[in-house]
């Protein structure tokens, strides 16, 4: 099959993706066999290209955000027969004894395995994924439209439920990617008000366009104290920035799988009148399954720029370089 894989992480001006021809894979028990429809494009896939997320594994295949069609089932296994649509996402699977997995926080699993980085993901024509993982998906949408809900809005989604919003609350979102661009259309359509700090002048108007109450540069204070924030932009110097913009017990929630460093916080005036700092760490099935329903109830508008399967090079540096509006998505030939 044709696939494209991490050869050499790094800066992605070196082009670490690698065009390759890899064998089909095969499922095994438990596994499906599913054909790529679309992948779309994670800044996680940017991060394990250019080597922010060391390999786990030589030659992976990236992708976690995959629409596809279930071709065969691996022996003795149970799930959607072929033909089905199906989505994967990043979390693969998780060992399901553990006290975190028991307790049903299977996103802490230490044993939990990754898409595109413990296994090889959908920058390819095929992958096999665990039946108990996938997630049915709807006929009626474009796959194009799907796939950036698979990651960007799954973990949103978990962003928004650590951020603890108050019903009808105000929620600051800073940095306006795929993943924001969805939370913020959740958060709207469940009555939240949204404030968005963007660096980016393209995302500030969309965000406006999507009911956005304010856009503001990324620094700049919001229009009035925020019951609640999450931080979408991998940048560490705006945790006190978005800190410091919170209300008495508010709670930030930092999105990201990776953050560059936290500058030196005050005690007065970021954290005290207790307010909250909190990661967000990949996400549970019942998040998934949750997101999706909400999905299907609010139909969040997906903005996505169209690669073609060739492309993938270019689609990363496009999102490393803050070109793409929305999610950049994979469409596989044919
Ligand atoms: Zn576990
Ligand atoms: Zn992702």
């Amino acid at each position: 099959m044709d696939a494209w894989v991490v050869a050499r992480p790094g800066p992605v001006a070196t082009r670490p993706l690698e065009r390759a021809e890899l064998p089909d894979p095969v499922p095994r028990s438990g596994e499906l066999l599913i054909r790529v429809e679309v992948c779309a494009v994670c800044r996680t896939d940017l991060h394990l290209a250019e080597g922010d997320l060391p390999p786990r594994r030589p030659r992976t295949v990236p992708g976690h955000e995959v629409v596809g069609r279930v071709a065969a089932l691996g022996p003795d296994t149970a799930g959607p027969p072929p033909g089905s649509r199906v989505g994967v996402a990043w979390l693969r699977s998780t060992c399901g004894r553990c006290r975190y997995c028991l307790r049903g926080a299977e996103n802490l699993c230490p044993a939990s395995a990754y898409t595109g980085w413990d296994a090889d993901g959908g920058y390819a024509e095929l992958l096999t994924a665990p039946a108990a993982y996938v997630y049915p998906l709807p006929e009626d949408v474009p796959a194009e439209t799907l796939a950036p809900l698979l990651c960007a809005g799954i973990i949103g989604y978990r962003a928004l439920a650590r951020a603890d919003l108050p019903p009808g609350g105000r929620l600051g979102i800073y940095g306006f990617g795929a993943s924001a661009h969805l939370t913020a259309q959740i958060a709207i359509a469940e009555g939240a008000t949204v404030h968005v700090m963007t660096r980016s002048a393209a995302a500030r108007d969309l965000a406006l366009r999507l009911g956005a109450a304010s856009a503001g540069g990324s620094a700049d204070p919001p229009p009035e104290p925020l019951d609640a924030a999450i931080l979408f932009a991998p940048v560490g110097d705006l945790v006190p920035v978005a800190l410091a913009a919170l209300d008495r017990g508010g709670t930030l929630a930092v999105a990201g799988i990776h953050l560059t460093d936290i500058p030196v916080l005050n005690y007065q005036r970021h954290l005290f009148q207790e307010r909250t700092l909190r990661s967000v760490t990949a996400n549970t099935r019942e998040d998934g399954r949750e997101f999706l329903r909400l999905a299907s109830l609010h139909h969040p508008r997906v903005t996505t720029t169209p690669y073609p399967f060739a492309a993938a090079g270019r689609a990363l540096a496009d999102l490393a370089a803050d070109r793409v509006e929305g999610a950049a998505v994979l469409l596989m030939d044919g």
